[in-house]
């Protein structure tokens, strides 16, 4: 389908930042950059900014000889991915915007936008650590908990676009308050910012999830405490996404997933403990790191140019 000096032009953006490469068709990337957002000028701003360095990164492209064939972009928020719309992101502020139509008309290159959280998925499912899986479910917790569960390469988006908000299951009805309005959420929990959260309420004193997890490794028994918490509500809402989907693996990405055996061994164990005939599914941390959303959105793209010179 495509020659060696094939690219992808390919950005994921973020709330803070854009992560941006040229990537070839097996997944290499051949040229890496990041840029600010700076989200605080307004959507139209940012929409001006991510047209800019896509079109730079296909002049960078064939400077060095390259061809680009295609863009992918992967943004935050709810995306209608089959129109190509950026219908709505609380920290980047979009508000429909037609960003693939935008960028296609830009670069003058097939164009695919798609969920910043299930393009990430899609790389760890196709070249991380759900790799050779089939059915992989993909977490990733850090500010929120959202997920995507990927079959075969694919991730699943849903009618609406809002496939994979494993973030707002319920698991403690009577739980702290969830960011959707709604008491109890598996995100209002067991995200990295609930934990620190409820480490401060009972400790009075702030803390990161990250140095909940060291205190509780110390025996610190609050942090301990708190840590437990999470990890059990953590285990309900995959327990409810194994029910769900029967993945062959769980891919633990975010901030979270630093934690490394101090989060795996006990979830492992609770997951465990709470599945009765599904079969336990692989339980492992991400591979990509930050890089998974701007891989991703290389897949996107590639799938979408598949399909158009079909
Ligand atoms: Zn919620």
């Amino acid at each position: 389908m495509t020659s060696g000096d094939e690219v992808v032009v390919a950005l994921d953006v973020g709330g803070t930042g854009m992560k941006c490469a040229l990537v070839r068709p097996d997944g290499a990337t051949v040229h890496a950059e990041r840029h600010a957002t700076d989200a605080a000028r307004g959507p139209e701003a940012v929409v001006g900014t991510i047209l800019d360095v896509a079109e730079g990164l296909a002049g960078k492209a064939r400077a060095d000889g390259r061809t680009p064939v295609a863009c992918g972009i992967a943004v935050p928020g709810v995306v209608d991915e089959a129109r190509g719309v950026a219908v709505w992101s609380a920290n980047v502020g979009f508000r429909d915007v037609p960003l693939r139509d935008l960028a296609r008309e830009r670069l003058g290159l097939p164009t695919a936008l798609g969920h910043d959280v299930r393009v990430g998925g899609l790389a760890e499912a196709r070249l991380g650590a759900g790799r050779d899986a089939g059915h992989v479910l993909f977490v990733a917790i850090g500010t929120g908990i959202a997920a995507a569960h990927v079959v075969d390469g694919s991730a699943a988006v849903g009618a609406h676009g809002a496939a994979g908000e494993i973030g707002h299951i319920l698991v403690r009805p009577d739980g702290p308050p969830c960011g959707c309005g709604r008491p109890g959420c598996l995100e209002a929990v067991a995200s990295a910012s609930a934990i620190g959260r409820r480490y401060a309420e009972l400790a009075g004193t702030p803390a990161t999830a990250a140095e909940v997890a060291d205190r509780a490794a110390d025996g610190e028994p609050l942090a301990g405490r708190v840590w437990r918490e999470a990890v059990e509500a953590l285990a309900d809402g995959l327990a409810t996404g194994q029910a769900l989907f029967d993945v062959a693996t769980i891919v633990i990405g975010g901030g979270l997933a630093q934690a490394g055996p101090r989060l795996f061994d006990p979830l492992r164990t609770a997951l465990h403990e709470r599945l009765t005939f599904h079969r336990e599914p692989r339980l492992v941390a991400a591979a990509l790191g930050d890089e998974a959303g701007c891989l991703g959105a290389a897949l996107l793209a590639l799938d979408t140019l598949a399909k158009e010179s079909r």
